[in-house]
């Protein structure tokens, strides 16, 4: 038996969670077991936590944990075997198939990601589904040409999750880094993990009639989507690119094809879920080598399962800052 924070629903469809003992016979069909050591909350996990599952979770009763990092305890694919240290994120995992809020997970092989030298279980974790999709969207900029002397690159919903592993990684790579957050009193936390200047999210809250302001930003990773994003794209360098990654301030774009035409913008998509097995291999071996872990270490917030029902609830409000380490063996 195992503990496992499981959702169900009440007689009104409502979901909510308890922590409950459970045996491997209920989990899911799966090449892979994994003994679970740590999982994480993202933006997802809140979604998937709340009442109505965020419209994400297909059945119940259900485990979350889009993230979970441990080691192999048995295994029918010739690639894993039991002791190997491994990540997964993504695959909706914790959405559509069970996840890592449990000390035992089932999934599939090709999920799964051997975590690279040099990062534990724990900072995976601290990493999680929105670390690595930063470390996408930082790829994604440099594929498109972004190097440091282009300028300064934003970052938006910067004390976030993903704003802050952002923000931590350029300001390694040698980047000038201009952090937007709507928490003034972030500021500090911000300069510790590396930006060179705050910007209030109400300077880039307000819609502009103007297609075209001054050229301001060499790159930007936007957590945030909706007017701000619309707004950003008209203050983006000649060729700059924005690595489009979240929707927290809405999933809206009320935007023109003005920055394309006359300045050469670039909008790149950032999927995290789907990426195949080689991307995701890149992404955590730069993780390794462009992510300092002290700075990571800055981040966490520790928790446990107990805690869940709770963040998930902080984290759609906004209320979390950087990541959440989810000890799943407290
Ligand atoms: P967090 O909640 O940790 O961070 C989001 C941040 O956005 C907040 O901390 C806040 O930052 C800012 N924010 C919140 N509400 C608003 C608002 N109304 N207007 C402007 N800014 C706001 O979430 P994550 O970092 O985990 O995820 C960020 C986004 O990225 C989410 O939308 C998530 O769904 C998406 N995502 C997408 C992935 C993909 O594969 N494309 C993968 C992972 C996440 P501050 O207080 O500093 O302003």
């Amino acid at each position: 038996m195992f503990k496992a924070l499981i959702l169900d629903q009440d007689a009104e469809g409502l979901a909510s969670a308890s922590l409950q003992e459970i045996g491997e016979d209920q989990l899911p069909e799966g090449e892979v077991t994994v003994a679970v050591e740590y999982s994480t909350v993202n933006y997802k996990d809140g979604l998937c936590l709340s009442p109505k599952g965020g419209g994400l979770v297909r059945a119940y009763p259900h485990v979350g944990g889009v993230d979970f990092a441990g080691s192999v305890e048995a295994s029918d694919d010739p690639r894993y075997k039991p002791g190997d240290k491994v990540v997964l994120t993504g695959w909706r995992v914790g959405e559509v198939h069970w996840g890592g809020y449990a000390q035992k997970a089932r999934v599939k092989a090709d999920w799964l990601v051997p975590l690279p030298e040099g990062i534990t279980p724990r900072q995976a974790m601290a990493v999680g589904t929105a670390g690595f999709t930063a470390m996408l969207a930082v790829i994604a900029l440099e594929d498109h040409g972004l190097s440091p002397e282009k300028g300064e690159v934003l970052v938006t919903g910067a004390a976030g999750g993903v704003g802050s592993v952002a923000t931590a990684i350029l300001a390694h790579l040698g980047y000038e880094v201009a952090a937007v957050t709507g928490r003034p009193e972030q500021a500090d936390y911000l300069k510790s993990l590396g930006a060179g200047r705050i910007v209030a999210r109400e300077e880039l809250n307000e819609t502009v009639k103007r297609p075209l302001e001054k050229e301001t930003w060499a790159g930007c990773v936007d957590a945030v989507g909706g007017d701000m994003l619309a707004r950003i794209l008209g203050q983006m360098k000649y060729g700059g690119s924005v690595a489009a990654v979240g929707l927290a301030g809405g999933a809206g774009l009320p935007t023109t094809v003005i920055p394309f035409l006359l300045r050469g913008v670039n909008l790149l998509g950032i999927d995290s879920v789907m990426q195949p097995f080689e991307n995701r291999q890149r992404a955590w071996a730069r993780i390794a080598t462009d992510l300092p872990m002290d700075k990571l270490e800055a981040m966490v917030t520790p928790a446990t399962l107990a805690d869940l029902p709770k963040l998930g609830a902080d984290i759609l409000k906004g209320q979390v800052k950087g990541r959440i380490v989810v000890d799943v063996n407290v």
